[in-house]
């Protein structure tokens, strides 16, 4: 298959151009690269320019026989969100809204939206389904639902497939130690916890000990990130087979608290990670936890990574990239 990657110099976008690239798929990214790493891309044929420009889509559609859509490019930080909606609109639905419009005019008519479980807000139910409400309590999880509700418009008036994947806490990095995260300014644990392993960080705090979990901390549910671009990949397919509209949760029907990564990590680099408790983050609820029952049972999709290899392969990453691309 020929696809397109939005977002494709991203974290997970570039996880999923390798994932497509070692099945055989040809992946054509287009990326703005002010998030992006050009070095991320591999040898994938890049695009830069702004999905929002449809005269530029269009020569993109053009030049390349595109069978369907992986869309990843957008803003994704909580916090950011909240200070800047105006952005987070902008550069999530309304570019989205001409990526879809692209699409519609050049006859592509399967995308895998990269949708997330910030949709779902405080939820109600855990682990949270395809049937808990989604009722987002940031912008950031706000436009993500603008957009998968979009898709469903779309879908009913231009015969536009989709399928939605929600999924929450990513990390780890490709095992090669090739491609990994490299956010600036980072906010994510993960990483963070590994930059303190490194001496690259004095130390790591945790956001809140007082929280009604075993320990304290708040618990999420982490998925490796090749894991996840398997799961794009399968959803592709199962929609071009089906050729149908979907949505789908992603997890491990599990969760880690935040002291029990900082401990797992301790362990996995055999390094002293210094750390100390902090106040509560606004806006983070106790437990977070997706079931992925539907996906498992619909496309197939078997995790293949724990926590232990999470940390170990975005270790690997940390050391052998120091300064992540360094562009
Ligand atoms: N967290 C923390 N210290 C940090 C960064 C994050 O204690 O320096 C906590 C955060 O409060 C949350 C969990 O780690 O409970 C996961 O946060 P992250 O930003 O990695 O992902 P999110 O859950 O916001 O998507």
């Amino acid at each position: 298959m020929n696809i397109l990657v939005t977002g494709g110099a991203g974290y997970i976008g570039s996880h999923a151009v390798a994932a497509l690239c070692e099945r055989g798929h040809q992946a054509v990214v287009v990326d703005n690269l002010v998030k992006g790493h050009r070095a991320a891309v591999g040898d994938a044929k890049l695009y830069v320019g702004s999905i929002g420009d449809e005269q530029f889509m269009d020569r993109v559609f053009a030049e390349n026989k595109i069978d369907g859509v992986m869309h990843f490019a957008a803003f994704s930080l909580v916090g950011e969100s909240m200070s800047q909606p105006y952005e987070y609109y902008n550069n999530n639905v309304c570019e989205s809204m001409h990526l879809f419009h692209s699409m519609v005019k050049n006859g592509v008519n399967h995308i895998v939206f990269s949708s997330t479980a910030a949709t779902f807000g405080e939820p109600l139910e855990i682990p949270i389904s395809e049937k808990t409400p989604q009722n987002p309590i940031n912008t950031y999880g706000e436009t993500k639902l603008a957009m998968e509700k979009m898709l469903k418009w779309f879908g009913a008036a231009y015969g536009l497939n989709s399928i939605c994947l929600r999924y929450f806490n990513v990390a780890g990095a490709h095992p090669s130690g090739k491609i990994g995260e490299d956010h600036r300014p980072e906010t994510h644990l993960i990483p963070i916890v590994l930059q303190a392993a490194a001496g690259r960080r004095e130390s790591i705090s945790i956001f809140g000990d007082d929280y009604p979990t075993a320990d304290g901390s708040c618990v999420r549910d982490y998925i490796h990130v090749t894991d996840l671009a398997d799961a794009h990949i399968l959803a592709l397919e199962y929609m071009m087979r089906k050729n149908c509209s979907d949505a789908f949760n992603l997890g491990s029907g599990g969760g880690y608290s935040n002291l029990q990564i900082l401990e797992t990590a301790k362990r996995v680099t055999g390094r002293p990670i210094p750390s100390k408790i902090e106040a509560r983050r606004p806006g983070d609820p106790p437990v977070l936890i997706a079931s992925s029952d539907k996906a498992e049972r619909l496309l197939g999709w078997k995790r293949k990574y724990g926590i232990e290899e999470i940390i170990s392969t975005a270790w690997k990453w940390h050391e052998s990239h120091p300064n992540g691309y360094g562009d």
